[in-house]
């Protein structure tokens, strides 16, 4: 089996036991985007000398001759969503915009990947911005379903979850505001981790909702995705919003006894417009937690959700509308060649770098920001947020871990939601109130459906209980067995 099918659990034992180098390796993840990337589309940039490089000296680490320690993530290669800041490589956003910039320092996630001697390959696709739900609000590229290319990833990290599914990456990071890794996890196949608010520091990550947006990881495996959390999570003083919380082993604690664990399953996530095939696939999948001495309750309720979209539309566009003022032409990013005066210039600067959702989304918020609309908007969507975190408190005071979908639908077909803004929000119905609540949660595959296209299991737990919730979305995978499938690009992964 070609190296790049393996996932990055078992390659790195495979590195630490020298039986493969992570020059072997980072080739093998280099053919196969040469192979198939130009139909799935998961890069904008590949940073093929640069990767080598690093895999040559995550080789003379892994043999003993460097200074540093090894860790898991020594020579493996690591894809990155393109809104994290990386010295000297494109960091665009997807979007014109940013088209030219390169950043002049790393984000944290990235300073701590190359201390652990990751490789990074390069950058992945997304919707503009992050704002999207399915890739197509990319300036740059379209990115494909590895698993129907006709069919979209899913977004706004389509470019990250593409790439694991397709073998080219071995594992990457995805950011989540509203469902951003979760949901192209569930259309992809793969796993993604949205890790609880403050966890992973958002330092370098160019930011779209600072009060929600999240990075976290997207792998094969859960195992793949608790031995990543674990290098890029933790305290840092760059990030204000970053919670000094110790750390858990999550790669030891994933194979704990769940016996008594109590896992609520929400009545309102599954009503009306929900899939038949992904309730069913979500369901059997409790059915089968339970068969391990979980306990189930199928009768709890988180009442405020259907207000979430709203609330979110609201809060991460006013946000949105803040973050974008500073693309203005002067310090950095695209700048308009119009010469009428410096206001003229401010104005077709924005007309002309950012795409029709990005702007609509600085609309939307300038408007709930605007004076008069204020206390209409804006405090009225803050309290409901309240409302929302309050649900998931008492829930959570009686039950461990919430399972429900990830999104009502499987993967839907290029240009079926694109002209309907309305359409493609409402369909992260399932997956907005976490972030609203700032909590962590995992999207595990739990099947296909008859088209054969991939089904996610949600899981949510409470704040930095990461822990449990690894432990819990490896014991379904165990018994599900549906991660580590590939699509007919590729063949199954061990
Ligand atoms: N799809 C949601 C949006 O368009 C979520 C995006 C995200 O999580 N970055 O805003």
């Amino acid at each position: 089996m070609e190296l790049y099918n393996y996932s990055l659990e078992s390659l790195s034992r495979q590195l630490a036991a020298g039986e493969i180098s992570s020059v072997e390796l980072t080739r093998s993840v280099l053919e196969r985007i040469a192979e198939v990337d130009g139909k799935i589309g998961s890069y904008l940039t590949v940073d093929e000398a640069g990767a080598l490089l690093q895999a040559e000296a995550a080789d003379v680490k892994l043999r003993g001759n460097g200074s540093g320690k090894t860790t898991p993530l020594t020579g493996i290669p690591i894809g990155l969503k393109d809104l994290i800041s990386t010295v000297g490589l494109p960091t665009t956003c997807a979007s014109k915009m940013l088209i030219d910039y390169r950043p002049e320092y790393d984000a944290t996630v990235v300073q701590r990947l190359r201390e652990a001697g990751a490789v990074i390959t390069g950058k992945l696709n997304m919707d503009e911005f992050a704002m999207g739900s399915s890739t197509e609000n990319s300036a740059l590229r379209k990115t494909c379903n590895p698993w129907d290319t006709g069919r979209v990833p899913g977004g706004s990290s389509g470019g990250s979850t593409a790439a694991v599914a397709a073998g080219t990456a071995i594992a990457t990071l995805g950011s989540d505001t509203g469902g951003s890794i979760r949901q192209p996890a569930s259309f992809c196949g793969v796993v993604g981790l949205k890790p609880t608010y403050g966890r992973v520091s958002r330092y370098g990550l160019i930011a779209f909702a600072s009060s929600l947006d999240q990075i976290g990881p997207v792998t094969l495996t859960v195992a793949d995705a608790a031995l990543l959390l674990g290098v890029i999570a933790g305290y840092d003083e760059r990030d204000s919003t970053s919670i000094n919380q110790p750390l858990d082993d999550y790669y030891g604690n994933l194979q704990k006894d769940i016996k008594g664990l109590k896992i609520g399953l929400p009545q309102e996530y599954f009503s009306a417009g929900l899939d038949a095939e992904v309730e069913t696939a979500v369901r059997k999948a409790c059915a089968q937690l339970a068969e391990t001495g979980a306990l189930l309750d199928e009768e709890i309720s988180l009442p405020h959700t259907d207000f979430a979209v709203a609330t979110y539309y609201i809060l991460a566009t006013a946000e949105a509308s803040s973050n974008l003022a500073r693309y203005d032409g002067v310090k950095y990013g695209f700048r308009s060649e119009s010469s009428e005066g410096l206001l003229e210039m401010y104005r077709t600067t924005r007309a002309q770098g950012f795409g029709a959702e990005v702007k609509r989304r600085i609309m939307l918020g300038t408007y709930a920001l605007s004076s008069g609309y204020y206390d209409a908007y804006y405090r009225k969507a803050q309290q409901v947020r309240t409302l929302i975190t309050r649900d998931f408190d008492k829930v959570f005071a009686d039950c461990d871990i919430i399972a429900a979908p990830v999104c009502p639908t499987p993967a839907f077909a290029f240009g079926e939601k694109i002209d309907d803004p309305l359409a493609m929000y409402l369909s992260d119905i399932l997956t907005i109130p976490v972030n609203l609540a700032g909590l962590p949660a995992i999207s595990v595959p739990c099947g296909f459906t008859k088209a054969g296209l991939p089904i996610g299991l949600q899981l949510i737990a409470k704040p930095f209980a990461e822990a449990t919730l690894l432990n819990v979305a490896w014991q379904y995978e165990q018994l599900g067995g549906w991660s580590g499938r590939r699509p007919e690009l590729v063949k199954e992964a061990k």
